[in-house]
């Protein structure tokens, strides 16, 4: 069997294997390696992000659709309604489309910091909602209320009771037009998943019961019933079950029936916030659950208890980002360099008369045959140990230990070759031992850091090659000076890769899904900044390159840390003459990855 990196788990048909590439499963179906060369032929080196916006629409399409099926079908009165919440991605390249793509849904923006808000309140669709979130200062819910009388439908969602007397203070202050009013919910339920803590009694946000009905009382006092309409909650990101969802809508949906019924007449909407899972395990399912039953509780749920209570069904509101933007955005990095490669047969050197144990290992090299290859490859591993310890203590030198290594990897790999078809199952058995590492052209810190802060696993795949086997086992390492760039080779969950020749063929690793939360958590270990992006967009059956930014500049990167790049250059220039110093200036104005590892000339 072909090793398909589990695309049928984790790509939902928007990516695709057809004649041993990975093609984008969209109109013309272009080639991902054809989209990377087009984008490099114009000298961008380095990592790439693409972006596909039409995977961002199809995802805004499906949550809207299913959601606006299940009301009819259950003839719910409530209306549907979702916000993208800006952390899970803020860049223009992302959000500009994503608006655009919205608009005939209304589909609005969820802000949490002041600079997200600011973004909100330019940009989107003046009829779509924008929901606000966190905690907030005085000039935050300022924001807010100018945002409302730009004529935003805005509602600022308090986590807290000094948050709603700003509010307060801030009309009778301003007299501007008040920003509608949400109450975030602490639930005794909690969520499931590693990022459970946003839910729960002991979440760092939301009211307490006490808390809301104090809330209540002062809305009341104050004269402005009229604006609390939404009752908020959010248990978490990445829900892989729909239990603790259901648990959290019967709570959040007592309240607020019993609101309602105390008398906030324009309480209207209950927002459930994100939490919608993607696959990102090549190896099994961890989402349990599809989008219809999700729609399908929610409808439920919420219909149940407003008929239990005598209240009207609230509208709906979600924030789930990661569904959205998750499958959106696909990192390319071009292999440098695979670190057995140094053991090519050409460097063999060996001497007139060897020690005995390199006769040895010449001798298993040269007669291996495809019944033999599994013990003499084990003969070799155990010879280059003895080999080893006979170099530190000296009775073998530097020639001798360089022609050892040399035909212990040729070994190895000659045993994969001669394993590979048929005895897969023995093969993986050695993997630990007989591992290829790939020197990879991006920055872990930079473009997986949920990889190195939580563990949390991306699809890999390469774009090319995909009609032949696999027959690497396969550890990663990025290009920072820190060990901890590296994606070590799990047995449980193996990664197999093929046995390229860079001089003569080039190797692109995709890493898929990387579209939530990746480029803004990103982080400039060794001053390696964001890859360069594009926008993949389809005109027609055309594919079209837009908006490509390429990575910061060295000088633009130190500028960005407060270095004077004016001194940086004037100090540069002493004792150089000009020639050599314009040189110089160029690779200024070039970004920071790597062009190539191999080659003088390219
Ligand atoms: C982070 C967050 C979201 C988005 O969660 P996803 O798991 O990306 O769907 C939604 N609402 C609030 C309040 C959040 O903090």
């Amino acid at each position: 069997m072909l090793n398909n990196y589990g695309i049928d788990i984790w790509s939902d048909d928007n990516f695709v294997i057809e004649k041993g590439l990975a093609k984008v499963n969209f109109k013309s179906k272009p080639s991902l390696i054809s989209i990377v060369k087009e984008v490099r032929e114009q000298d961008f080196k380095g990592p790439l992000l693409l972006r596909f916006p039409h995977i961002t629409k199809k995802q805004i399409t499906t949550l809207y659709d299913t959601f606006n099926t299940s009301i009819d079908e259950y003839n719910y009165n409530g209306t549907f309604n979702a916000v993208f919440p800006l952390k899970v991605n803020q860049l223009p390249t992302f959000i500009h489309p994503l608006i655009q793509n919205g608009k005939e849904y209304n589909y609005g923006l969820e802000a949490g910091s002041k600079a997200e808000l600011v973004i909100a309140m330019t940009y989107n669709n003046l009829n779509s909602p924008i929901t606000v979130n966190g905690f907030k200062d005085k000039e935050m819910i300022h924001l807010a209320f100018i945002a409302r009388s730009k004529g935003h439908n805005i509602t600022l969602i308090i986590e807290g009771i000094n948050e709603l007397e700003t509010i307060i203070g801030i009309q009778e202050e301003t007299h501007l037009p008040c920003p509608n009013i949400g109450l975030r919910v602490r639930l005794h339920s909690g969520g499931s998943g590693i990022w459970a803590k946003s839910g729960g009694i002991n979440s760092k946000f939301g009211l307490t019961s006490t808390e809301i009905l104090e809330a209540y009382e002062m809305i009341k006092e104050n004269e402005m019933i009229e604006y609390l309409t939404m009752i908020h909650f959010h248990i978490g990101s990445a829900m892989n079950s729909i239990k603790p969802l259901k648990k959290a809508l019967r709570e959040s949906g007592h309240i607020y029936a019993e609101l309602k019924n105390l008398g906030a007449e324009n309480l209207n909407a209950i927002n459930i916030g994100g939490g919608l899972a993607v696959e990102y395990s090549a190896y099994e399912r961890n989402r349990f659950y599809s989008l219809r039953e999700f729609a399908s509780d929610v409808i439920f749920t919420l219909r149940d208890i407003a008929k239990q209570k005598g209240v009207d069904e609230p509208n709906i509101f979600t924030e789930s980002g990661r569904f959205i933007s998750a499958a959106s955005t696909v990192l390319v990095t071009p292999v440098l360099e695979l670190f057995s490669s140094e053991y090519d047969l050409e460097h063999l050197k060996l001497k007139e008369s060897n020690p005995p144990l390199i006769e040895e290992l010449n001798l298993l090299f040269k007669d291996m045959v495809k019944k033999t290859s599994y013990e003499y490859m084990h003969d070799a591993i155990d010879h280059m140990e003895s080999l080893l310890t006979l170099f530190d203590l000296g009775y073998i030198d530097l020639q001798d230990r360089s022609n050892a290594e040399i035909l212990t990897h040729q070994i190895i790999k000659k045993a994969i070759s001669q394993l590979e078809v048929e005895d897969y199952e023995e093969l993986k058995r050695l993997d630990e031992n007989i591992q290829e590492k790939y020197l990879l052209n991006f920055s872990m810190f930079q473009s997986l850091p949920d990889y190195w802060g939580i563990d949390q696993e991306f699809p890999i795949m390469p774009l090319t090659h995909l009609n032949k086997k696999p027959t690497r086992s396969a550890s990663l390492w990025d290009i920072t000076c820190d060990s901890d760039g590296e994606l070590p080779f799990d047995s449980k969950k193996a990664l197999y890769l093929h046995d390229i020749d860079l001089n003569k063929e080039e190797y692109f690793l995709g890493f898929f899904n990387v579209g939530a939360y990746q480029d803004t958590l990103g982080m400039k270990h060794n001053l390696f900044s964001h890859p360069t992006e594009v926008n993949v967009v389809f005109k027609d059956e055309e594919v079209v390159l837009e908006k490509v930014i390429e990575s910061q500049t060295i000088i633009d990167i130190l500028e960005d840390i407060d270095y004077d790049t004016s001194d940086i250059k004037n100090r540069l220039k002493e004792n150089l003459d000009i020639n050599t110093y314009k040189i110089l200036e160029k690779y200024l104005n070039e970004n920071n990855y790597l062009k190539t590892i191999w080659s003088y000339n390219d």
